[in-house]
Formats: structure tokens, sequence, C-alpha cells
């Protein structure tokens, strides 16, 4: 089967490599889409600390089982299935402690390669992360679990539930994706901030009223106008910048939760006014990753179709034409593109 590699930073190469075979407890999925994702551009560009090269990219995925594992009951082949790419182990201090989503065996064994024909999902995540998928939704669309499993992490760490005035920062997929759960939990108002006007556009075909390119109208204007001067109860950070989580920080009304979910470059620093902070009381908090939970309740939201992620997948290629996929998603004419073999 033919596999993308990452041979150097910017530089894919397509391998023939033998079709995996499942060990015990394993899986080997037919891969039927998997969707490019912020991770992946980051990898493509400057490689990861973490994860030497030659590397095989790709892992927000859904497809058919191909093959089965010894020892696993619940699946069989020829089933539609979707994954996230890692599970917590479970029995950890941070896994006991309730804290999943930082469990070092979750982030430390990732499964990548699915931008290839199959893929093998390893045994810890056959056992707790793995999901059929029904017919109604598209399997590109059931290839949006992961991202939307961090999504729903995130909102855990805010109280959505009594905000009146909510302000989601960026207008990438998390973005999309935050503001669609956060309408969900939340009975206030809604206001999205990007600076790119085809995917706010986006926004607007999904119900978002209020829309705003900051390009135009600055962040601190906006929001001081559309709270009536109060600052906002909730503001989400889904860019990853240090100068945005600052801006974030800065609109937050007194009693205010801000969340940093954009993961910023390494050794970088961010400010804050410690006076907003202290008199303010001003809760800052970031959000990584997800635990069990999350990612049903996850499948859950795009299996009932409370969140749609249809029209954040906006672009459709070959496997053939990866580095086209990616070039689209830095160039923000895509959000996501669905990669099939
Ligand atoms: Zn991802
Ligand atoms: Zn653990």
């Amino acid at each position: 089967m033919k596999i993308a590699e990452l041979v150097r930073p910017g530089a894919i190469e397509f391998r023939d490599v033998e079709e995996p075979r499942p060990g015990p407890g394993e899986l080997v999925i037919r891969v039927h889409a998997t969707l490019t994702c912020g991770t992946d551009l980051k990898t493509f560009d400057r490689g990861h600390p973490r994860l030497p090269m030659p590397l095989a990219l790709g892992h927000e995925t859904s497809g058919t089982i191909a093959a089965v594992g010894e020892g696993v009951t619940r699946f069989r082949e020829g089933d539609d299935v979707a994954c996230v790419p890692t599970a917590p182990c479970g029995g950890c201090r941070l896994c006991r402690r309730g804290r999943e989503s930082l469990c070092a065996q979750a982030v430390g064994r990732f499964m990548m390669g699915a931008f290839a024909e199959y893929v093998r999902v390893p045994a810890h995540i056959v056992r707790d992360n793995v999901f059929l998928r029904p017919r109604h939704l598209a399997a590109h669309e059931a290839a949006a679990l992961e991202p939307l499993s961090c999504v729903v992490h995130g909102s855990r760490r805010i109280h959505l539930e009594n905000a009146e005035t909510v302000v989601i920062i960026g207008d990438g997929a998390i973005a999309l994706l935050f503001a669609q759960v956060a309408r969900l939990q939340s009975p206030g108002r809604i206001l999205l901030a990007g600076k790119h006007d085809t995917r706010l556009d986006v926004a607007k075909r999904l119900g978002f009223g209020s829309v705003v390119n900051t390009s135009h109208a600055g962040l601190q204007d906006t929001v001081r106008e559309w709270t009536g001067g109060q600052g906002a109860d909730i503001v989400v950070e889904c860019v990853g910048r240090p100068d945005v989580w600052e801006a974030a920080a800065s609109v937050a009304g007194p009693g205010g939760e801000v969340l940093m979910f954009g993961g910023c470059a390494s050794n970088t620093q961010a400010t804050f006014d410690t006076s907003r902070i202290h008199y303010d009381e001003i809760d800052i908090k970031g959000a990584f990753h997800y635990g069990r939970a999350d990612v049903r309740d996850a499948w859950a939201l795009l299996r009932d179709r409370h969140v749609d992620v249809g029209p954040l997948i906006t672009h459709a290629l070959p496997l053939s034409n990866l580095l086209d996929a990616f070039e689209l998603a830095r160039s923000r004419a895509a959000i996501k593109v669905a990669v099939a073999p």
C-alpha cells in the first residue's frame, strides 16, 4: 500500500509498504477519509520535537475494519468505524485524579500514519476509543471525532451554563466547533471573532449571528461594544499566539473565565495585568487533549447531529495530492481537507 511520510520539514514522500496486520487486541482500518489538522501542518512545516522523521502523518480518520486482531470481540471485519488517535492508561496518578488528558500514555502513544490506505489501531485505543459509525454519518464527518473531543474537554474546563456572553476568538475548525458546543451549553449570546471572511461565512452558515472580522474592527472595541462595556463572561482563545492570549484575557469582564485553547510555539511567554486577575477575579485556564468521557460525549454529539462538522470540511482530495491539501489548509482557503486514498 501507499503511505505518505514526512522525510524532512516541508517534504513528503510516498512509499510502498506492506499492508499492516493487526496484533492481539488491534484493528486494521481501510481508510475512507483522514482530515488535515493544525498539528499535521505544524509538523509538516517544522517537524515535531517528539516524533522522529521519516514520520507517517495523519490521525483524524475513519474507515472500514479490514482485519481484526486476536481477542477483539466488539468489532468485526466490515464494520464502519471512527476513532481518536490516543487513549489514556486509566490507572496512573493523573488518570486516577480524573485528568486523563494529561496521562503520559495518552500523548505518548499517538496513532499516526492515517494518510495511507490502511492504518493499524493499537489495542489500548481499540479498548476505549473506537466507535461504530452509523450510516447517516459520513466517513469524513466521523473523522472529526478527535478535534471535537478536544473541544468537549475544553468546554468542561469552564462554566458555559451560566455565561451570558461568550466570545470565541479564531475562525478555524476548533473555533467553529467550540462555538457549536458553547451554543448547546450556554443560554447566553455568542460572538465569533476571526480574521478570514471565507471562514467567518461558514460560521454564519452554521447559524451564528454575531460574527466579526477583527482585522477591520479591533477585538477590544468590538467586545466592549457587544457587551455594553462589561467585558465577556467567557473568552475562548482558539488561535494559539501569545499576543492573542493577551488580547483574550483583556476582553474578559469581572468574574470572567478565559480558556486558552490554542497552543503557542514552545518557549513563548504572555503577560497579564495582575490587577485584572486579583481585583476582577478573572480565571485563566488552559485546555489540552481529552479524556475518555470527552470522546464519548463528542461521539454522541456527532452521531446525534447536535454538532455539524460538514461545513468545516471544505475540500476533498486524493491521497496523492496531500501536499495540495496542506497548502489549501495553510493558505486558509480551506478549513479542513478530507484526504481519501
Ligand atoms: Zn488533530
Ligand atoms: Zn494514565
